[in-house]
């Protein structure tokens, strides 16, 4: 059985060591839709200037230019027709104006569109005309063509999340693809003699998996392919050959196994990786929880992250060490492989006696207020389930009530 090393390292090395070994994947063109979530592997320029053409920002009536301005009590002959969005407009010259709506290109030789609300109309009078109710500037509610986004200049950077708004500016350019490294294909490996699936009867000393829907989510909430799930006894054979199986389907090229990976005589994660042809890059981080959470790399381009079974390891382990590695093999840019912590205000005292970095489960209201939640041991659910911040405490820190701090939202 091999041994972890004596003393875990630190968090901040054991993920310097895995973003080390997990390069960002090949980029492909992929359908617009099927981009949300992945990141750009190339900067998006602009192939078109945004508006494309000068056009109305209000529905009313494009005004003639004029030099002597748009006064209030100015009156303007109205032309029969009008200008809606997605038909050219005929033009109109001193004098004039075009009934006019949001969106529809501004007729040649105008200046200005008068918002509806600003002018008063006699449609009773033979000369159909309108006056304004108020003083306009030339160019007022005219949107002009590249206002927005020149032809050629940067819409998103790469490594930029493509976030619904981010696809619809890619939409907007008349893009159907966009270059993303695809999402990477993982494989969850749940173990223990003691663990039976939700929805089925538990015999004395058994309980239900509630790691395997909490890693699924997980890896939903990262936008990457679950390529197979398996749970499995704590058997060296059966182990090997779920593992073998899951690394075998889907192109699977990351498995995360929960459960066994400490040294009692149940657990064999640590053997696992060893007989599957991994290499052991670390093994024991300095943290709590999380404490024999391992880390292993194959030749072949696999990569392997050894879960602690109890759920909060198994979720501060993921938040922590395996989320920034899919982002980065996602093509995420460098900044954004660890979230941004947010200001919170503490509610209630905390400290940390422990000789680990500890990360606490707690919740943080819309007012900014942060609450540790429920037991802050590894195996407790209560407050895992409530949770929505991670708190980082370093050993022998205290925390008094009111204190500003930040956390981590997850
Ligand atoms: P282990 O990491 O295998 O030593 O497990 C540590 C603790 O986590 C034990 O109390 C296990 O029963 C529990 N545990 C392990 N795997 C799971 C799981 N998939 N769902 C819920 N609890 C688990
Ligand atoms: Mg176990």
């Amino acid at each position: 059985m091999p041994q972890p090393p004596p003393s875990p390292i630190e968090e901040s090395e054991a993920l310097d060591r895995i973003l080390a070994c997990i390069p960002a994947g090949d980029s492909e063109e992929l359908v617009l839709e099927d981009c949300a979530g992945l990141y750009l592997a190339r900067d998006l320029l602009a192939r078109y200037p945004s508006p494309p053409f000068d056009c109305s920002a209000m529905d009313g009536y494009a005004l003639a230019h004029t030099a002597e301005g748009y006064p209030a009590g100015s009156t303007w002959k109205i032309l029969a027709g009008e200008g809606a969005a997605g038909s050219p407009t005929e033009h109109i010259t001193a004098g004039q104006a075009l009934r006019i709506f949001t969106g529809a290109p501004i007729p040649e030789g105008a200046g200005a569109v008068a918002m509806q609300e600003d002018v008063d109309r006699d449609p009773q009078s033979p000369a159909d005309s309108l006056t304004l109710r108020c003083d306009y500037r030339e160019g007022e509610y005219v949107r002009r063509a590249g206002s927005d986004l020149c032809a050629g200049q940067v819409l998103l950077r790469r490594g930029a999340p493509l976030t619904p708004q981010a696809l619809s500016a890619g939409a907007s350019q008349g893009l159907i693809t966009l270059p993303c490294p695809p999402p990477p294909r993982v494989g969850i490996l749940t173990t223990g003699n003691e663990l039976v699936p939700a929805g089925q009867p538990l015999p004395p000393g058994a309980i239900h998996d509630s790691n395997l829907p909490l890693l699924q989510g997980l890896l939903r909430q990262a936008h990457v392919h679950l390529a197979g799930t398996a749970q499995c006894r704590d058997e060296r054979d059966s182990l090997k050959a779920t593992a073998h199986r899951l690394l075998s389907q889907d192109n699977c090229e990351i498995l995360i196994s929960c459960g066994g990976v400490s040294v009692g005589d149940h657990d064999h994660i640590a053997w696992l990786t060893k007989e599957l042809g991994f290499t052991t890059v670390l093994w024991g981080v300095r943290m709590k929880p999380g404490k024999p959470f391992l880390f292993a790399a194959h030749p072949h381009g696999k990569w392997f992250f050894g879960l602690p079974g109890n759920p909060a390891s198994a979720f501060v382990c993921f938040h922590r060490l395996v989320a920034p590695a899919l982002r980065q093999r996602m093509g995420a840019a460098p900044e954004l492989l660890i979230p941004p912590r947010i200001p919170a205000t503490l509610r209630g005292n905390l400290e940390n006696r422990g000789d680990r970095p500890h990360h606490l489960r707690g919740h943080r209201d819309a007012d900014g207020f942060f609450q540790a939640v429920g037991l802050q041991q590894s195996h407790a659910i209560a407050g895992l389930a409530n949770c929505n911040a991670l708190l980082h405490l370093a050993p022998e820190q205290t925390l008094a009530d009111g204190t500003t701090i930040t956390v981590t939202p997850v």
